[in-house]
């Protein structure tokens, strides 16, 4: 039994951790039953980049004019641009049972998570970083300063994984597409009982 409305996944995670290529590696196949949320920018298009395909490409005062309209799920200013979630193409498609997917960076994906509480979370994280924290945190075995210095370079971004409701390890692009497929189906598993 499908439930009516879709789910809302967002896909998130630190600079360089590699979301936009585990975004394109998992919409490139051909089982992906979600949406992808093209988002609105003021950067520059990248060579083969298509307006409405990889990004809508907008002025900044254009942009500036979606935020005073509430047109945005939520945006954020990185490096020096703006980036957007359109809200009307999530709303509508949500509305006619299809899942959405969104590839976004930290703080827009926080500002989602208080609109949408019931969104499905996935920070993407290096494979080192997972190690770090389990490291620093249980074991104990380093001085305190070594401790100190480690936690604080690690802690913000360890402290916006704790704000997701999955890790997933991007350790090779394959297996990190194929443990979120594994997380959206158990998601609807888990939701979709009687
Ligand atoms: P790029 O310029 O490399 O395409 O993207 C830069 C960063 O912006 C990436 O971390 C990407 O995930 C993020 N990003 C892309 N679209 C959006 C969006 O709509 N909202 C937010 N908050 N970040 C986005």
């Amino acid at each position: 039994m499908r439930s009516e409305r879709g789910l809302l996944i967002v896909l998130s995670g630190p600079s360089g951790v590699g979301k936009g290529t585990v975004r394109k590696a998992l919409f490139n196949q051909e089982d992906i039953q979600f949406q992808y949320s093209v988002s609105a920018t003021t950067r520059n298009p990248r060579e083969g980049e298509v307006n409405g395909v990889d990004y809508f490409f907008k002025m900044r005062e254009e942009f500036e004019r979606m935020i005073a309209n509430n047109e945005l799920l939520e945006w954020a200013e990185f490096v020096g641009n703006y980036y957007g979630t359109p809200i009307a193409y999530v709303e509508q498609t949500l509305q006619q049972g299809k899942d959405v997917f969104l590839e976004i960076e930290v703080q827009g994906a926080l500002q989602v998570k208080k609109a949408f509480p019931e969104g499905v979370f996935i920070f993407l994280a290096p494979p080192s970083l997972s190690e770090l924290k389990s490291r620093i945190v249980g074991r104990g075995t380093e001085t305190e300063d070594v401790i100190h210095n480690r936690l604080t370079v690690a802690k913000e971004e360890i402290e916006m994984m704790d704000a997701y409701d999955y890790v997933v390890e991007n350790d090779e692009v394959q297996l990190a597409c194929d443990r979120i497929k594994a997380i959206v189906v158990g998601e609807h598993c888990r939701r979709e009982r009687v």
